[in-house]
């Protein structure tokens, strides 16, 4: 047996990026420090405009989280008791719970073999009641978008794209975040355009839908004095925005990084174990890099023991969340997600990652096999 190697991967390092770009942070704050507007105003809006023109639609409106983006948008729509949304159920917690919030029901269908939601599933899943359909491009690779559009078109659903993983993905061409009704991106300092806080944006084609967000993030009110309609405090700070546009600059030369060693994984890990392609025509961004065994927990064991850091995205469905009890769904119902749930396991993937690192992640997962 070779000697275990002492360098650990974190499956996480924030603050390597942090350090590239110091000196364009710092700047940046010093600007908005001596402006004296820290919440929304210019740095907000030139920060909303260079997102627009960076996911290809006309309009956006940056907000407090990616949850928020999502729950103002289906706020926006009218979407509340009575109603019912479709998302897959092997997201991130808050897909779900942002339906809940607007007293709809969240109801999830399964997942396809690439862990985005099937659209034929979709389909089988629409009611009268049925409102809206969050698509969520999980792990940063985009769900199948025409197929639900269709099925949007055919009964007169609003998409709502959960694109916090997916920033700068690519679906026939166009970005995420323009093929939906609105499109959710999180800044989480997780994400692949991450603050130093909390931090969401919502990216829209539609003028009506932009007016209104503006002042569902910002209390309801229409002007400094008048309220239009009881809203939220989902504001983004002129600061975390100032931040972003610094980091929006590099996005496409990190994503196109995390692209690199998402093919470099492929290369040495197909055979072994399930790995992440692209779909044709389609550009993912790698937010995670999920691959399938059915000797996961082994696996990360013998992945920690040399060396290198693994998480599950996510290891409990939405359906079988404590919180979801009352909804009625049991295990079983989602066959697909629930084997993934058991097999999936997430590698290290960020821009920052040393080449040495790479390799030393390959071979914990190589020795293994
Ligand atoms: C991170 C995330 C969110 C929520 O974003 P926050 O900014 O943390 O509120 C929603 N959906 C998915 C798929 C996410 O990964």
């Amino acid at each position: 047996m070779s000697t275990l190697p002492e360098h650990r991967v974190p499956f996480v390092s924030l603050d390597r990026q942090y350090r590239s770009v110091r000196d364009e942070l710092l700047r940046a704050m010093d600007e908005v420090g001596n402006s004296g507007i820290y919440i929304l105003g210019d740095r907000v809006a030139s920060f909303e405009a260079a997102i627009a023109e960076f996911c290809g639609t006309r309009f956006a409106v940056g907000v407090n989280s990616g949850a928020d983006a999502l729950f103002l948008s289906l706020k926006h729509y009218g979407i509340g008791a009575g109603d019912e949304v479709i998302t897959a159920p092997n997201s991130f917690i808050a897909t779900a719970w942002v339906i809940a919030a607007t007293g709809a029901r969240p109801v999830f269908t399964d997942v396809g073999d690439d862990y985005n939601i099937d659209p034929e599933r979709v389909a089988a899943a629409v009611t009268p009641r049925t409102r809206a359909i969050i698509p969520v491009h999980l792990t940063g690779r985009p769900a199948d978008m025409d197929p639900i559009t269709a099925i949007a078109r055919r009964h007169d659903l609003r998409i709502v794209e959960d694109a916090a993983q997916a920033i700068g993905a690519r679906y026939h061409g166009r970005r995420v975040g323009a093929l939906g009704d609105t499109g959710c991106f999180s800044l989480h300092p997780l994400k692949n355009l991450g603050v130093y806080g909390d931090g969401g944006v919502i990216t829209t084609d539609d003028e009506a839908a932009y007016h209104s967000l503006l002042k569902w993030r910002n209390h309801g009110l229409r002007n400094r004095d008048e309220c239009e309609f009881w809203g939220f405090n989902s504001r983004l700070d002129a600061i975390q925005a100032a931040f972003a546009t610094v980091k929006l600059a590099r996005l496409d030369a990190w994503n196109a990084r995390c692209r690199e060693i998402a093919a470099r994984y492929r290369e040495a890990l197909r055979g072994l174990v399930w790995v992440p392609e692209d779909a044709p025509d389609t550009e993912g961004v790698y937010h995670n890099f999920v691959i399938r065994t059915p000797r996961r927990d082994e696996l990360m064991a013998h992945m920690q023991r040399r060396g290198v850091d693994s998480r599950i995205h996510y290891p409990i469905p939405l359906h079988l969340q404590p919180a979801a009890a009352d909804l009625g769904y049991r295990e079983g119902d989602f066959p697909v997600a629930e084997r993934q749930a058991k097999e999936i396991v997430s590698l290290p993937i960020y821009p920052e990652l040393e080449p040495s690192e790479i390799e030393q992640v390959i071979d914990a997962v190589r020795s293994f096999f």
